[in-house]
């Protein structure tokens, strides 16, 4: 049973955050009138990668990185910890946006396996300490029609550049012998997968761009852009090229029907005894998902607890963004009934709660935005899969930018535009009708034994723009 003794911390940014109060670098207010040749807008993992690159390309360059609240205060200081090889966005829409077709997309692909690596080896080269550590992914199905997605989602993976050492299917004893979760039918192993904790990554890598000369800003949100000058409560920049990497904020810069803040919330247990760890096994640690609709993401931590993350309130209406994370009650006890499900013989105690926003743009595919005559970019809408794609986002932003051509400046993402969300109340109702046909779809595949995927999560999956 989860004790209910005292109640958990609630929002506070989460429990990344949190555990770095006193040990993270503050950096101060942006005050003035000034210039410099890289304005990045956005403290997150795109805004912090795309500083890194841009120095790395171009040593000399003056870049300033302007956060509104502080570094890490949206997904990037509250996620789930998976820097994973999954692709931000449709494989399937991509090819068919691409005059490349499927081999462009297997390219996207392939580059977001090789991001995976390539971040643990910047992490190590720099000598940051996220409690990084590549044991790979599973997902599990609890149904049969949860399998049958498996299934298909594993073809879909092969056909689009992964190999049979990437991922494959395991059976139910396989499954138990990793993570003994009890209602398990099978699943599937991602070799390309690290857990990690987010906030230590974004501290780390903002330790590491101020000994590379970025100026770092806190409190300093940018109001509007006009041209190349950027206008702050506490004074004026202006810029020759910039870069927005504001995610599930960007509606006051890039418009509120670019892309919407979808909420996700995590509640973290506190440590588990090493008895517990024997009953469960998880030794990896490797990430853990499911095949569920409404499903669930999680990760053991590197001091011994989970964090499961799942959906709870999907989104608020006029694209709200959540403050610093609060979440309500009935959303913990929906992620510590999951735990309960999936580990009955094990005793949890929830230690924090909070919530976060996801970038998520009409067909849920991302996009990396550059326009040479303007100096101005972007890159957005990663969904739920933006720790890897914010690494490759930001790196192929530098480059467009600084005019290098890579393997990543042809990508399919690069320029694509999906088409705009609907005005409220439209999408509120869309994207709440998505989450009340996919729960209603799990209990309805639940309790027949389906094998086959409800027709309502079908339907739901197409209201929201989530079919391929
Ligand atoms: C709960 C949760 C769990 C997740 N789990 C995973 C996971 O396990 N794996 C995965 O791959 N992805 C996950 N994601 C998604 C991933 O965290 C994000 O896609 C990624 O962190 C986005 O990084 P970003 O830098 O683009 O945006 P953010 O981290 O959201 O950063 C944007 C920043 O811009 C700032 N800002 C906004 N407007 C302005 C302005 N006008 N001026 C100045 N600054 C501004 C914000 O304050 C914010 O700090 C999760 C997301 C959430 C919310």
């Amino acid at each position: 049973m989860t004790a209910l003794a005292a109640a958990p911390r609630n929002g506070e940014l989460g429990f990344w955050m949190v555990g770095l109060a006193d040990k993270r670098t503050s950096y101060p207010r942006f005050t003035g009138d000034d210039s410099v040749d890289l304005a990045i807008i956005g403290g997150g993992y795109t805004g912090l990668w795309a500083a890194y690159f841009a120095k790395k390309l171009e040593p000399s360059l003056s870049v300033a990185v302007f956060e509104a609240e502080q570094i890490g205060y949206g997904a990037s200081g509250r996620n789930g910890g998976w820097l994973s090889a999954m692709p931000a966005g449709n494989r399937a829409k991509f090819a068919r946006a691409s005059e490349g077709g499927v081999e462009a997309s297997r390219a996207l692909q392939q580059e977001f396996v090789a991001g995976v690596d390539a971040v643990l080896d910047i992490l190590q080269a720099e000598g940051i300490d996220a409690d990084q550590k590549k044991s790979g992914a599973l997902v599990a199905a609890h149904t049969k029609a949860g399998l049958g997605r498996l299934v298909a989602r594993r073809d879909a993976d092969w056909k689009y550049g992964l190999s049979e050492d990437d991922v494959y299917l395991i059976g139910r004893d396989e499954f138990q012998k990793e993570i003994n979760i009890s209602t398990v039918h099978g699943g599937l192993v991602y070799k390309h997968c690290a857990r990690l904790q987010p906030a230590k990554l974004v501290h780390g890598l903002a330790d590491t761009l101020t000994s590379m000369g970025v100026s770092i800003y806190e409190g300093s949100r940018v109001g509007s852009i006009d041209g190349k000058t950027l206008t702050l409560d506490s004074g004026r920049m202006t810029a020759a090229k910039t870069f927005v990497c504001t995610e599930g904020y960007s509606g006051q810069l890039l418009g509120s029907r670019s892309l919407i803040p979808i909420n996700s919330s995590m509640i973290v247990t506190k440590p588990l005894s090493d008895e517990a760890w024997q009953q469960i096994g998880w030794k990896g640690p490797q990430c853990l998902s499911d095949s569920a609709h409404t499903f669930i993401y999680a990760q053991r931590t590197a001091d011994g607890r989970i964090a499961i993350g799942g959906r709870g309130k999907p989104y608020r209406y006029g694209s709200g963004t959540g403050g610093a994370g609060a979440t309500a009650q009935s959303t913990i006890d929906l992620l510590s009934t999951k735990l309960r499900t999936f580990f009955p013989d094990t005793n949890f105690e929830v230690d924090h709660a909070w919530s976060g926003v996801l970038g998520v743009t009409r067909d849920w595919n991302g996009g990396v935005q550059w326009d040479q005559a303007s100096g101005f970019g972007s890159s957005t809408g990663y969904a739920g899969h933006g720790v890897t794609a914010a690494y490759l986002g930001g790196r192929t932003l530098a480059e467009l930018a600084f005019e290098r051509k890579t393997q990543r400046t042809s990508l399919p993402w690069v320029g694509y535009r999906a088409p705009k969300w609907e005005p409220e109340p439209i999408r509120w109702l869309g994207v709440h009708g998505m989450y009340r046909l996919f729960g209603v779809a799990d209990q309805w595949e639940e309790r027949r034994d389906s094998t086959k995927t409800s027709l309502l999560a079908r339907f739901g999956s197409r209201l929201a723009g989530l079919h391929e």
